[in-house]
C-alpha cells in the first residue's frame, strides 16, 4: 500500500485547495519556517482520525480551520482527503484505491467518507487498524518524540522499529505458536508415558 496523494482545503495555513502527490522518489518536504510543513503532517493525522486538538497544536478542533491571515478572511470549513494505492490489497476486501475524506465545519459538524461514501469515524479507524497507520502507530513521529526515541533504551527503540516494520505482529504470533508447540510436546510426552505403562 502506498500513500498516493493528499488534498488539503481550508485546513490550517492551506486556505486554498492544495494537492500533494507523493510520486516515487519523493522523500521529503522542505520550506522556510512557518511555511506549513508540519501542517501537512497534521492534515494526514487529522484525516486518519485524530481526535485530540492538542495533538494538532490547537485547543479545540475548529482551530484546524483556516483562521484568516493579513490578506485573507477566515473560512468556515476544513477538508482533507488522502488517497492510498491499495493495488497490492494490503488492506484486504477493499478496492485498489482508497480515499478517505474528513470535513469539519466551524459550527462543529463533521463528516467522514471512505471512497466518497459517508461513514463513521469508527469505520476509518477500523479500516487502518493493524496497517501501521493506526492511532498509536509510529508511522508518524512528531518533532517532540524524536528526542524521546533517541534517548530511549536500545530495547525500547528496537520495539518501535519492529512495530513500524510490522514485525511485532509476527513476533506475537510466533510466541503463541511456540507456546502451543510446547503444550503439544507435553501432551505427546504424556501419551508416550501412558503407552509405556500399558506395554
Ligand atoms: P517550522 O519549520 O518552523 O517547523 P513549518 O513549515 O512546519 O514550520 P507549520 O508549523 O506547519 O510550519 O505552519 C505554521 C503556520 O501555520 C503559522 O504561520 C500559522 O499561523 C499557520 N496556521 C496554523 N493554524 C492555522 C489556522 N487555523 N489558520 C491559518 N493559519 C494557521
Amino acid at each position: 500500500m502506498k500513500l498516493e496523494s493528499l488534498v488539503i482545503d481550508g485546513f490550517k495555513s492551506f486556505a486554498d485547495k492544495t494537492t500533494i502527490e507523493f510520486k516515487d522518489g519523493m522523500t521529503g518536504v522542505v520550506g522556510p519556517n512557518g511555511s506549513g510543513k508540519s501542517n501537512i503532517i497534521e492534515a494526514i493525522r487529522w484525516v486518519l482520525g485524530e481526535q485530540s486538538a492538542k495533538n494538532l497544536r490547537g485547543s479545540k478542533m475548529p482551530d484546524v480551520i483556516f483562521a484568516g491571515s493579513t490578506n485573507r478572511v477566515s473560512i468556515n470549513r476544513a477538508e482533507v482527503s488522502i488517497t492510498f494505492d491499495n493495488s497490492d490489497f494490503y488492506i484486504q476486501d477493499n478496492p485498489e484505491k482508497i480515499t478517505v475524506t474528513r470535513r469539519l465545519f466551524r459550527d462543529g459538524n463533521s463528516e467522514f467518507m471512505i471512497n466518497q461514501r459517508q461513514c463513521r469515524l469508527k469505520d476509518i479507524t477500523n479500516l487502518f487498524m493493524d496497517t501501521g497507520l493506526g492511532k498509536e502507530s509510529f508511522s508518524i513521529i512528531s518533532q517532540g518524540r524524536v528526542a524521546e526515541i533517541f534517548n530511549s533504551k536500545p530495547e525500547d527503540r528496537r520495539s518501535i522499529i519492529e512495530e513500524v516494520a510490522g514485525v511485532l505482529k509476527y513476533k506475537q504470533e510466533k510466541h503463541v505458536a511456540v507456546r502451543q508447540l510446547e503444550e503439544t510436546k507435553g501432551h505427546l510426552d504424556r501419551v508416550s508415558d501412558i503407552i509405556f505403562e500399558l506395554k
